[in-house]
């Protein structure tokens, strides 16, 4: 028994046999055509091309059927590729000029492709080799008349492990024959990732040599969650996981029911369960949960795996289509949160002792007003088509909300000489995760339109404990007195003024804090789209004004322990109802 450790895709715990599926060989060798045989050649291209089109649309068809019109279109970059009038025409000379077979000829073009893009530094036409490849892929199997052992007709429940998977391997599975997927390539936003969540199978990548160490017909565990792999558990490990995937089925199945419910409590309070998402994809996998809209949109994601820095249109793009796509329901774009754990490669921030206490987020806008102002304008063009409010992240005081939002003004102002329509009135947050922002949250009350808490900094700030440190992991503690006497405060300050409250930061996805949270009085619950049907169960099962002498309770003890403890036994308690 060994465990692989690897980037957490796609959730869900499922144990099954391994079968690896290996690169797909082509073997083809040259032949001399004659002058006779070319016009018989480009036929049999042109059939090749034909064919393929016809099955990428059928594929995609069935995709969008099952996975939403989003996940089909990574297929029409497939489709651009076999409408390159540069590679058909390179075929079709090379194959006059050489008197060579077709296959032959396509597989040398396609090579040439390939080696070009591979050579370009630039994430994106990077990930075109890919398509390339699939498409190129599937033309020489119709050349060679070779038969591809899909993962369509995959007998058994297996756990498919692989190299890296192509869209049209994903698309092709069946989810009831895999029962999850690995793959040594790949971050989270890669397609295997995407596809994985929105087939709701559990996913590993990023595993780097799983291919090397897992061996077919290997047992494995997979635990998506965590982004583990165990190869030939032993009984023991293998019990446990069995009691896990079974709770966890059991438990869907049930939160499912309620995911479409609306979130009120037992007494009729209105509680709202929105989604976190980092890319547009996300979007679809927030509405499939039930989700009431987006309490944050993480946008430094944006402008990650790229070389020059998104311009205004692009931004925009995103952001209207994010927010016609969740319309009626409001969309909180946050912000560049740029520096402490996230960088990008298009501004070169100096190395710092402290990053997580230097150039960071809007401390990093306020002084670059350029890149600042280009999303800004961008959030604000894109309010004219939904319910977008946006908001700023590590404020620290109420001078800088001031500065943010006097760059905001400067920003309408251009809009409005320049004739764009835009919502005059776009609320406008503050993110609270910085003990000065928690004790100056009435002073911030009063002139942010909401609060958002941004508890995975809060922790981090007010515990002195750097949130990614595993030494210190065990300091991190939410249910900390200092943290909930924060928070108590925080929406306190917030209803004061009679401006709502959300949490966005882990914690509000955690569910046994919920009931605590519920009696803090939090307004809204942004948390991870799959969490949500659980936080809608759970609110559901609950009445606030109990809920309210609960956390009187909880915050009368003196330690994190004391608190976890409480929480941990109203969790089981509403789940045993
Ligand atoms: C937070 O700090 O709680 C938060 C939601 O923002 P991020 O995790 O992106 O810093
Ligand atoms: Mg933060």
């Amino acid at each position: 028994m060994f465990t692989l450790k690897g980037i957490p895709a796609s959730d869900g715990i499922a144990i099954a046999s391994a079968y690896k599926i290996g690169k797909e060989i082509f073997d083809i060798s040259k032949k001399s055509i004659t002058e006779e045989q070319i016009p018989l050649e480009i036929q049999l291209f042109e059939e090749a091309l034909t064919q393929t089109r016809r099955e990428i649309i059928g594929l995609q068809e069935r995709i969008s059927k099952e996975m939403g019109r989003e996940t089909a279109e990574i297929f029409d970059a497939h489709l651009l590729v076999l409408e390159d009038r540069m590679l058909i025409e390179e075929v079709i000379l090379r194959l006059k000029q050489e008197r060579l077979n077709v296959a032959y000829i396509f597989s040398e073009v396609l090579k040439k492709y390939i080696n070009i893009f591979s050579k370009i530094e630039d994430e994106y036409l990077k990930e075109r080799i890919a398509d390339i490849n699939d498409v190129g892929r599937r033309i020489l199997r119709k050349l060679t008349g070779k038969e591809y052992a899909s993962l369509d007709n995959l007998k058994e429940r297996v756990v498919v492990v692989a190299h890296d998977l192509s869209p049209s391997d994903t698309a092709s599975m069946h989810k009831k024959n895999v029962a999850a997927l690995l793959t040594d390539v790949g971050g989270r936003t890669s397609h295997t990732a995407i596809m994985a969540k929105s087939l709701e199978i559990p996913a590993v990548v990023g595993l780097k040599d799983a291919t090397s160490k897992i061996e077919d017909q290997d047992l494995l565990i997979v635990d998506g969650t965590e982004g583990l792999v165990i190869v030939n558990p032993d009984e023991e490990t293998l019990e446990i996981y069995r009691q896990k995937e079974k709770k966890l089925l059991r438990l869907t199945e049930r939160f499912m029911l309620t995911k479409d419910l609306p979130s009120l409590t037992l007494d009729g309070i209105r509680v709202k369960v929105l989604a976190n998402i980092e890319l547009p994809e996300e979007i679809e996998s927030a509405k499939q949960h039930g989700a009431e809209g987006i309490g944050l949109y993480r946008t430094e994601f944006f402008y990650m795996n790229r070389k020059d820095l998104p311009s205004e249109e692009e931004h925009y793009q995103a952001y209207r289509y994010v927010s016609e796509m969740m319309a009626p329901y409001e969309v909180v774009i946050r912000t560049l949160d740029l520096g402490g754990d996230k960088f990008i490669s298009q501004v070169q921030i100096p190395q710092e002792m402290y990053p997580f206490l230097g150039w960071r987020a809007i401390r990093f806008c306020l002084t670059r007003p350029d890149i600042f102002k280009i999303q800004l304008r961008a959030i604000l063009k894109a309010s004219a088509h939904g319910n977008l409010r946006l908001m700023y992240p590590m404020i620290s005081s109420i001078e800088e909300f001031r500065q943010a939002n006097s760059i905001l003004e400067e920003c309408k102002e251009e809009l409005k000489k320049e004739g764009f329509a835009f919502n005059e009135n776009i609320k406008v947050g503050a993110m609270i995760e910085l003990p000065s922002a928690a004790l100056t949250s009435d002073l911030l009350a009063e002139e942010a339109d909401f609060f958002s808490i941004g508890t995975n900094d809060l922790i981090q700030y007010s515990l002195a404990v750097d949130r990614a440190n595993e030494n210190v992991a065990y300091l991190y503690e939410p249910a900390h007195p200092a943290v909930l006497r924060m928070i108590k405060n925080v929406i306190e300050a917030g209803h004061s003024m009679g401006i709502e409250v959300g949490m966005c930061g882990e914690m509000a996805g955690e569910l046994k804090f919920v009931p605590l949270l519920l009696g803090l009085g939090l307004d809204e619950f942004s948390v991870p789209a799959v969490m949500i049907p659980q936080i809608k169960y759970i609110i559901r099962t609950l009445n606030k004004k109990e809920m309210e002498l609960f956390a009187k309770q909880a915050l009368s003890l003196a330690t994190a322990k004391e608190v976890e403890q409480l929480c941990d036994e109203k969790l089981k308690e509403i789940m045993g109802r």
